[in-house]
């Protein structure tokens, strides 16, 4: 089987080979909406409550995980939170932590001077304009500093359970490799899921992509022969149309069951 890279694929029309008219051919989606909800529902019984793997304790300090996560490991991350959570879980903690002491818990994880500064310029923010609370919308969340779309759709997602989808590195990658939303920038690749995943698993797209992304869609080789959508998947890279067994594998599972 030809092992095209996925960035050729998703330019491609997701179509049959264009024949000799002089008219082109208008792509069409790679997948039917039938085959969308079946993948999804597979991917619900894998994991009917996925999880995120940033520890946190309310919306707050959510933000603050995701904010720390740019640029570095979900474990790292936690290491490092889980003692500044501790003393601050609050945006008025954390203000009167200040920077110097942020900065202290925080060392470990790269970027870390930037990310201290705008810890307490967001969580000052917060309290200036927000009583406290983190806000419910996406224009208000983007205005913080150090906050992207990418920070406010997860934050969106899992604190305020709207069908958002932030677009990671998996998410950008299966979106394209397996041609279910092919796209050159991350917002494409969003706009293209959230018109073709059915509204009753937006809730929780998010992180099944993520999981099967990290734990079977792998970035430097798809472990095909593990994956339940093998017989639905239309990349070019797969390699067996044979569906892994269908199981419930635990919220943040890395089919470790099977490793
Ligand atoms: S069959 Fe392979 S390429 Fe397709 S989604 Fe599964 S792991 Fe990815």
């Amino acid at each position: 089987m030809k092992n095209p890279k996925a960035k050729s694929a998703a330019a491609r029309p997701a179509v049959g080979p264009a024949k000799a008219k002089s008219r082109p051919m208008r792509a069409r989606p790679a997948y039917r909406p039938e085959e969308v909800h079946e993948i999804f529902r597979r991917f619900s019984v894998q994991r009917p409550e996925p999880k995120g793997e940033l520890e946190h304790v309310n919306a707050f300090t959510l933000l603050v995980a995701v904010v720390l996560s740019a640029q570095a490991t979900d474990a790292g991350v936690n290491k490092a939170t889980r003692p500044l959570f501790a003393v601050a879980d609050t945006p008025e903690q954390m203000v009167a932590l200040g920077e110097g002491e942020v900065g202290r818990y925080i060392r470990t994880i790269g970027l870390w001077r930037g990310k201290a500064r705008n810890v307490i310029a967001l969580s000052q923010a917060l309290v200036r304009d927000h009583g406290g609370a983190v806000p419910d919308d996406r224009e208000a969340l983007t205005a913080l500093p150090g906050v992207g779309r990418k920070t406010a759709n997860v934050v969106l997602n899992m604190a305020f359970g709207q069908p958002t989808m932030a677009v990671d590195t998996h998410i950008f990658r299966i979106g394209n490799r397996i041609l279910l939303a092919p796209g050159k920038t991350p917002e494409q690749v969003e706009a293209g899921l959230v018109k073709i995943i059915p509204p009753q698993y937006m809730r929780h797209a998010h992180h099944w992509l993520i999981l099967h992304g990290r734990y079977v869609c792998k970035a430097r080789k798809p472990d095909c022969p593990r994956c339940v959508i093998a017989d639905l998947c239309k990349s070019p890279e797969k390699t067996t149309s044979v569906p892994a067994p269908l199981v419930e594998i635990g919220a943040t599972g890395g089919l470790q069951a099977a490793q």
